[in-house]
């Protein structure tokens, strides 16, 4: 399917790429790698990479102002259902193309290459350009290893295969990527940040069954110097604690009037779970979006009670 989806690329002057609300690392480096090897490729096109950024991502890339154009190609990257595409509405334009790597939710573009086997969107942009005549330079390869190590969380999940190490062998073979340079941008972070962590890991109640959460309302955020984006950057740190199998920030965002809930998992599966209180992802990392703290509690009761028939006592989940 790459060929199908080069010859769209081919065939269109005005192509535009997107990706989901609420933007990460591998979102973000997986449209702004393909934006550039399409213009490193064919230089004449209009190729623009939109949606809303992010401070802290600032480093992977900039974005583009959103521009209109007759008759364009719209890539999506990184995005299973329509509902969370970020400044793009699919019929302004004459063909769709999404490239993903989530759970299948719905068809939404005309083209559709899902994989949810593979780590990240960047694994799949990066087998996309070494398959076809797309190119790539330095800058390139490091966005698409950074997106590819930000959401494999350093290769710790299991969707870390032999192919995502023979593409990067690859990658790292053609182009000196500095991997200090990578980390730095994807994990330089400041005091306030490791306070917070601190506060969590001191704070976060623990069930007998495995459930670690912690609700984290505004005037914390405030106090300790954080916005409310902060707790869901930093969930990934709190995998392997022998005692929490299940894990979740319950974050307080005023400005859109939600919590933010943010969920990992090294046992049940608990996207279908999040997928009923507004949200979704992956079978092991997830998030959602409630308009009430009883709503985000009755979701804490509710993983407390999956993980209350998965592990049948043993916290272990040996
Ligand atoms: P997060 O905890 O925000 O890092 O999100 C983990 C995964 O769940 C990512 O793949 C997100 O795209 C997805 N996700 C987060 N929030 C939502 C939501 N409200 N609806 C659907 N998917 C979400």
């Amino acid at each position: 399917m790459f060929n199908e989806i080069y010859k769209k690329i081919k065939e269109y002057d005005n192509i535009v790429i997107v990706r989901h609300i609420g933007v990460d690392p591998d979102a973000l480096c997986s449209q702004i790698a393909l934006r550039d090897s399409i213009l490193l490729t064919f230089p004449n096109k209009n190729v623009i990479a939109i949606g809303n950024g992010s401070g802290k991502f600032s480093s992977f890339g900039k974005l583009d102002k959103i521009q209109t154009f007759s008759n364009a190609l719209l890539i999506v990257c990184d995005t299973p259902d329509m509902k969370r595409l970020d400044s793009a509405r699919i019929s302004d334009f004459s063909y769709s193309i999404k490239i993903d790597h989530h759970p299948f939710i719905e068809k939404f573009c005309d083209l559709e290459y899902i994989d949810d086997t593979k780590t990240s969107a960047s694994e799949i942009i990066l087998s996309m350009i070494f398959s076809t005549p797309l190119l790539c330079n330095l800058e390139i390869a490091s966005t698409l290893y950074a997106g590819i190590v930000s959401d494999s969380n350093r290769f710790l999940f299991n969707n870390t295969s032999t192919e995502t190490f023979s593409l990067l062998a690859k990658l790292l073979k053609e182009y000196p990527i500095s991997l200090e340079d990578v980390y730095k941008k994807l994990y330089m972070r400041p005091l306030a940040e490791v306070r917070l962590e601190g506060y969590i890991a001191s704070n976060m109640i623990v069930t007998e069954h495995g459930l670690g959460y912690i609700v984290l309302k505004n005037d914390l955020l405030v106090s300790l110097g954080v916005d409310s984006a902060s707790p869901g950057n930093m969930v990934n740190h709190f995998n392997y604690i022998k005692e929490v199998i299940v894990w979740a920030t319950i974050t307080e965002d005023v400005k859109n009037g939600v919590f933010r809930i943010s969920i990992r998992s090294r046992g049940p599966i608990i996207n279908e779970l999040a997928e009923k209180y507004y949200g979704g992802g992956h079978k092991m990392a997830s998030g959602a979006r409630v308009k009430t703290l009883e709503e985000a509690l009755h979701l804490m009761e509710e993983l407390d009670e999956l993980l209350n028939q998965y592990t049948e006592g043993d916290i272990d989940g040996n």
